[in-house]
């Protein structure tokens, strides 16, 4: 299919072909005509499936018709709600790409940096809204911001949002919507709290599916290195020499980590930089840009500040530690192989993780190809040892080893970085449960 049978309008169409886009996205093709008719919808699409394009390029078009209500010239008609500041600069860029040729005003708001420029370009009249939801109940709060002339809405991320801690304010903003609107809502899973909300938000939704995150694991080439721990900094030199590695997002789990593997790398001579949550908001952006632009080639990220990132022609991810989340792992290889390019990624496991490398695999359906060829190889008796050792451990200490409940894991985690709560709402402790479960088992189509 192309974009000219999805009756597009002109100025969109001009706007997607200065984009280099010819073809839409599975899920792309399957909202857009649904979107378009004004119907609610339910997609189950992560980053990287096109699920932006997919919700933008309606609702500009949508939002182009002429309004005959002139009082309403100023008002807030279309509200995008995302969880990071990352994501929500991504979809304003989105509707700034498509929009390029259209008279429509958007505006990105989200925490961490003043608010005056925010208020000011609200004072000047915004159509489409981006926002995260801490500043924006924190703006309405203030009487900046009203919703009640939404049209749209767009729940992007909703199972992130309650991951995060974000649901109640979710819920507060919600309660602020008019009534009578179109409602879009995605989410990659369904926990059981997110599966009540799209009930009790949507009506006669459209269902929209694409890929179940265990399966885009598939079309990226995968490796795992086993290393001793301290063997690891060794290891991730040792690959950096290949050049053909022109650029590399690394994972790390902590903050603390990613600024140690940038000074290891720097040191020697490869540029680098660390994107986390303790870096202001501007040097985020400043280690993107300069990442994007190839001046950095390493990225060292953890992966509350990689969600997001996108980067088009990202060849390789290397996992300097897995992650205790087997979700996560196919979260952080999805950054590479996007919009059909392909990917490859690296992993390191020492001994500990061989349990998180076992989960992986179960969760992805393929045992993952084990590379021996590198000096620092570990050999599979010392690791199966050091594995049952630290299996040992964990049954001392229940949450060591195992996968912890729920609630205690991703954002929460005193293993993993913690998202500053941009509201100061509490987290939710125990939503999702164990009722979390994936959509579709069957795969409709592959991610872009
Ligand atoms: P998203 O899932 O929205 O994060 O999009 C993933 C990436 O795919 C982004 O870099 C988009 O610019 C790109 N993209 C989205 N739709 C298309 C398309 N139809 N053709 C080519 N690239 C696309």
């Amino acid at each position: 299919m192309l974009f000219e049978e999805l009756n597009l309008i002109e100025p969109i169409l001009k706007a997607l072909q200065t984009e280099g886009y010819t073809q839409p996205t599975p899920i792309q093709e399957q909202s857009i005509p649904s979107i378009l008719q004004g119907k609610d919808l339910l997609g189950c699409a992560q980053t990287g499936t096109g699920k932006t394009a997919a919700f933008a390029i309606p609702m500009l078009q949508l939002l182009s018709k002429p309004h005959t209500n002139t009082k309403i010239h100023k008002a807030i008609k279309a509200l995008v709600l995302t969880p990071t500041r990352e994501l929500a600069i991504q979809i304003e860029e989105s509707f700034k790409a498509y929009g390029k040729n259209l008279p429509i005003k958007h505006l990105v708001i989200f925490g961490g940096v003043g608010q005056k420029a925010q208020t000011d370009a609200l004072h000047r009249g915004v159509d489409i809204l981006v926002a995260t939801p801490g500043r924006l109940l924190d703006l309405m709060n203030q009487g900046f911001i009203s919703l009640k002339d939404i049209e749209l809405f767009v729940l992007d991320e909703a199972d992130r949002m309650l991951d995060m801690g974000f649901i109640h304010d979710v819920k507060k903003v919600i309660a602020k919507l008019p009534t009578v609107r179109q409602t879009l809502f995605f989410s990659a899973t369904m926990p059981k709290e997110i599966q009540i909300l799209a009930d009790t938000i949507l009506r006669n939704p459209v269902k929209v599916e694409v890929t179940p995150v265990s399966s885009t694991a598939e079309k990226i080439q995968q490796q795992i290195f086993y290393v001793e721990k301290n063997d690891k900094r060794g290891l991730l030199m040792h690959i950096l020499q290949d050049k053909t590695i022109e650029t590399a997002l690394v994972f790390a789990r902590t903050k603390h980590g990613a600024d140690r593997i940038v000074k290891d790398l720097v040191k020697v001579g490869v540029k680098a930089e660390a994107i986390h949550g303790n870096k202001s908001q501007n040097a985020r952006q400043r280690a993107l840009t300069n990442f994007k632009a190839k001046t950095t080639r390493i990225l060292v990220a953890t992966d509350i500040a990689a969600r997001g990132i996108d980067v088009d022609e990202l060849t390789h991810v290397i996992n300097y530690e897995l992650p205790n989340i087997p979700e996560t792992y196919v979260h952080r290889i999805g950054r590479t192989g996007r919009a059909g390019l392909s990917g490859t990624a690296l992993s390191f496991c020492d001994a500990e993780e061989k349990e998180f490398l076992d989960d992986i695999e179960k969760l992805i359906g393929l045992k993952l190809p084990v590379t021996e060829d590198h000096p620092y190889a570990m050999s599979w008796q010392s690791l199966m040892s050091g594995a049952a050792a630290a299996k040992g451990k964990s049954k001392a200490k229940p949450s060591r080893g195992a996968r912890p409940p729920r609630a205690d894991r991703g954002a929460g985690s005193a293993r993993t970085e913690r998202e500053p709560n941009l509201s100061g709402a509490k987290k939710t402790a125990g939503a999702g449960g164990g009722n979390r479960k994936r959509w579709g088992n069957k795969p409709k189509s592959s991610n872009s």
